[in-house]
């Protein structure tokens, strides 16, 4: 299959090129297009047939939901069983955005979409290119990563064209991304609202909103004994064919360990990555030293995280030390993405 790249510089002017992509989509077909998120790989929620294909094109287990992306709340109460009182307040407070919502389903929804679920996950995106495809498809766009599963998530069209080329018909390019790491999720299903992943909206964000809100044990357990409610967070999203520590503690500490075990790996005869800010890789001696940005810039170290990912991917190193990014707003969401990139090896120093 002929993968088509469509450049949308501004959803008016390009209108045609998005409304071919929603004719794929009302067919049952696959396209990748931007959300503020990540880049996203979409098909008609409502279709089982269009569902399953996208488990086929990222080779993704068929126990992992997806996330039904809409440009309207009435489509929330279209396909839920019943909307709690949360799911409005939450929705004022941070529709179109990167909040993802889970609610009962209901029979609209089909069991090959929600991962054999009886709840579903729901987010409206901001993106314009994403919200102007669901308009004109006119149909629910189920929607997870456009990564091959186990790749790190596309922050860029090019990601998607290196994991995609030659199995979808069809990527929407609309440059990078805004945040680059995905959506919260609360689970409105329970007793007291749940975040099952952690993301751009945080947990005081939340409970500003609805008053109490908790965390899933699963996703801030050090280890992997707690198994997360989200059946998405219990895989182990991406391995580097290195293997990725995080070196934690005051910054010179990092440095000079992360310099230490360096040269140790190096006299070892071994390639070293490392992944610092623009505050310290000049001090680093890894043959290869990526930098997140600056520390203060918490939005763009998000930003960073997966692109850096893919790098050390092609790079071929056999190690990759990394600074550790407990940053104070998104830092929980960005921490939680790479320690699992590292499957938890954390050093501290
Ligand atoms: P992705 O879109 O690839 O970032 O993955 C979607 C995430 O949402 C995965 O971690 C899923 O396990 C999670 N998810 C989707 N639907 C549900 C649901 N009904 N209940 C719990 N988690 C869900
Ligand atoms: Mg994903």
């Amino acid at each position: 299959m002929r993968t088509q790249i469509y450049k949308i510089e501004n959803t008016t002017e390009d209108l045609a090129k998005i409304r071919e992509a929603a004719d794929i989509i009302q067919s049952g077909g696959l396209v990748a297009f931007p959300t503020e998120t990540v880049y996203g790989l979409g098909a008609d929620a409502l279709q089982p047939e269009a569902s399953k294909r996208i488990y086929a094109a990222k080779g993704r287990p068929s126990d992992n939901p997806l996330i039904v992306h809409i440009s309207k709340f009435e489509d929330l109460i279209y396909i839920a069983r019943e909307v709690p009182k949360e799911a409005e307040q939450l929705a004022k407070a941070f529709w179109p955005g990167p909040l993802t919502m889970i609610v009962n389903k209901n029979e609209k929804v089909p069991y090959e979409t929600t991962g054999g679920m009886d709840t579903v996950a729901v987010r409206m995106p901001s993106h314009p290119v994403a919200l102007e495809l669901i308009r004109q498809s006119g149909c629910l766009i189920a929607a997870p990563s456009a990564n091959t599963s186990g790749r790190p998530s596309p922050t860029l069209a090019e990601h998607v064209a290196e994991d995609m080329s030659g199995r979808i018909p069809m990527i929407l390019d609309g440059g990078e991304v805004g945040i680059g790491i995905e959506s919260t999720i609360i689970d409105l299903t329970e007793e007291i609202p749940m975040i099952l992943r952690p993301g751009y909206i945080t947990e005081e964000m939340l409970a500003e909103v609805i008053g109490q809100v908790k965390m899933d044990p699963g996703i801030v357990a050090s280890d992997s004994t707690q198994k997360p409610k989200a059946p998405g967070m219990k895989y182990r999203h991406y391995a580097p064919k290195a293997s990725l520590i995080l070196v934690d503690g005051e910054q010179k500490a990092v440095m000079d360990k992360i310099n230490a075990l360096t040269d140790e790996m190096q006299f070892q005869g071994k390639k070293v990555g490392i992944i610092g800010t623009d505050e310290t890789i000049a001090s680093y001696h890894g043959e290869i030293v990526l930098s997140m940005g600056a520390r203060e810039d918490e939005d763009g170290i998000a930003r960073h995280l997966y692109r850096i990912l893919r790098e050390f991917d092609e790079a071929e190193v056999d190690v990759i030390y990394s600074e550790s990014f407990a940053t104070p707003r998104i830092g929980q969401a960005i921490m939680n993405r790479l320690l699992k990139a590292a499957g938890h090896q954390v050093l501290v120093v």
